[in-house]
């Protein structure tokens, strides 16, 4: 019963915010063998992506002939110097997508936006109605629906309106509202450690505009939910309609308010219920200003997608603003390395853009993908996986195992089609056959600049993971003494004592004292 509920959201949800197109459709057909002489059954995987690694060598080997020829060895050491300096980016886009970006990217107008001249000084920020003075930072609540009877879930807002002038960003989260590294982020960008006098978001120090909205679909996060109540998922009903369905009405007065008037939008998103993500960026690598923002994050995994029709990406992008979709974690579920990574590359956005001093931090190498393979289970029961989001594997590599525990002693081991990143696996482990698994990107060049950054598990150290959380803050702590002594020779021994002369069950107040520290 569990596994067909999770089959039919496996294929309903099977990717979260978009889903990149596979390299190749219907290459990872696996086909079952019964093993005869033992009870172990064995899916063995056929990769038949060929087509795209013949396209690609002979291009670099005639290249790398001709520099060797023509160079002495002074230019070629002085070349090396360069490349040590230059980011390794490990291109996995066929050739006529990477020409069509590389097309569309010379021809964007460089527009010199004038408001952004500093010597101009900083105007007042309007935004739903409201006005924003240059410098401060101010907390709004924003009705999603404009009634006067029933709910109106209205919407928390930070705007953090700089001293002087820049670009607008606008981060947001719980689009899906079970999906809670968005608002989790966003909450930590909020902090007065993040926001307050001399901290990294300081307005004071701010040119342009950080608008911070961490729960865009309020209902669904308040019931757990990915949906709106009336069913609807919000990321697909973009631009909106203000007579249209309930969501579609919201989402038109998320696009009025938050969308259309903002330079840039970094969407925060994680793996639907059931599957967790490696944190990844998505954006529409031909749009200049999405690109621009992409790389301005500072992830490793860039995926070069349009994203499905009706996401806000999409329609941001198709509206001129430069937009991407973060990824990392999972639906209801605490990732910390996710968070942090997801402020961080807000962090790195701002830097980049010159909004907040600092330089941004960049990662060793990308790598640019616009094709990935999903892995699907063709048994049915229970998956152990080997593997977790950011694994690499090789080729034929054993990822994980179906077990039935109704029939004992069977097992299927699920193989890696391609060598690549598993960039995003599965947490359930109920699975029917073509319940999706794990979510592969292949990767044929660049292989030994990802090896270089994994880690004693085969996990690609993502940019960002291993710092410090930048908004926890070391305060110096006074200490102060107190002289007495424990009665009852240690600490809790009165506490315990004699609870029965006051009538109180000591099992209860223990209790009720571990559900008040949950609280906190
Ligand atoms: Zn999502």
């Amino acid at each position: 019963m569990l596994g067909s509920r999770f089959d039919s959201n496996g294929c309903l949800l099977m990717s979260d915010e978009d889903k990149p197109k596979a390299t190749k459709k219907n290459t990872a057909k696996s086909s079952t063998k019964k093993a005869t002489s033992s009870s172990t059954i064995t899916n063995s995987t056929k990769a038949e992506n060929v087509k795209e690694k013949t396209t690609e060598k002979p291009k670099n080997k005639t290249k790398s002939k001709k520099k060797k020829t023509n160079s002495t060895k002074k230019k070629s050491s002085k070349k090396q110097q360069a490349a040590k300096k230059t980011l390794k980016v490990s291109n996995q886009i066929p050739k006529e997508r990477r020409a069509k970006i590389k097309k569309s990217l010379s021809k964007a107008k460089q527009v010199k936006r004038t408001d952004w001249d500093r010597a101009a000084g900083a105007k007042q920020h309007r935004l739903a109605n409201k006005r924003f003075k240059p410098g401060t930072i101010r907390r709004i609540s924003m009705p999603l629906l404009d009634v006067t009877l029933g709910e109106t879930w209205n919407t928390p807002i930070t705007v953090l309106h700089g001293a002087r002038p820049g670009p607008v960003v606008t981060v947001t989260g719980a689009v899906h509202g079970d999906e809670l590294v968005g608002p989790l982020a966003c909450s930590m960008l909020c902090q007065e450690s993040m926001t307050g006098p001399g901290r990294p978001l300081d307005p004071n120090a701010m040119a342009g505009t950080l608008r911070i909205v961490p729960i865009l679909n309020p209902p669904g996060y308040r019931s757990h939910s990915r949906y709106f109540p009336d069913g609807r998922d919000l990321n697909r009903q973009f631009p909106g309609s203000h007579t249209g369905n309930t969501t579609s009405r919201v989402a038109d007065k998320i696009w009025e308010n938050l969308i259309i008037n903002t330079d840039y939008l970094i969407d925060l998103h994680c793996a639907a219920k059931g599957r967790t993500n490696m944190p990844q960026v998505r954006a529409n690598l031909a749009h200049s200003d999405s690109n621009k923002i992409a790389r301005a994050f500072g992830l490793e995994v860039i995926l070069d997608s349009q994203g499905p029709r009706g996401t806000m990406r999409r329609n941001a992008t198709e509206e001129g603003i430069g937009a991407l979709t973060y990824e990392g974690g999972g639906a209801s579920i605490t990732d910390h390395e996710s968070v942090k990574v997801a402020v961080y590359g807000v962090i790195n956005v701002l830097k980049t853009f010159k909004m907040i001093p600092g330089y941004p931090s960049r990662p060793r190498f990308r790598l640019l993908a616009s094709g990935s393979t999903w892995i699907r289970a063709e048994e049915g029961g229970l998956v152990d996986m080997f593997v977790q989001s950011g694994s690499y594997v090789e080729k034929n590599d054993v990822i994980g195992r179906i077990v039935d525990p109704q029939k004992p002693g069977l097992s299927a081991d699920i193989l890696s089609p391609e060598k690549g990143l598993i960039i995003c696996c599965a947490t359930n482990p109920f699975v029917t056959a073509g319940t999706p698994v794990g979510h592969l990107l292949p990767i044929t060049r660049g292989i030994k600049l990802v090896k270089s950054q994994l880690d004693d598990h085969n996990r690609l150290i993502v940019s960002g993971s291993m710092e410090e959380p930048p908004w926890r803050e070391e305060f110096e702590v006074d200490e102060i003494s107190i002289v007495g002594e424990w009665v009852g020779d240690d600490v809790d021994s009165e506490w315990q004592r004699g609870w029965n002369q006051y009538g109180v069950d000591p099992d209860a107040v223990t209790a009720e004292e571990e559900g008040s520290e949950e609280e906190q």
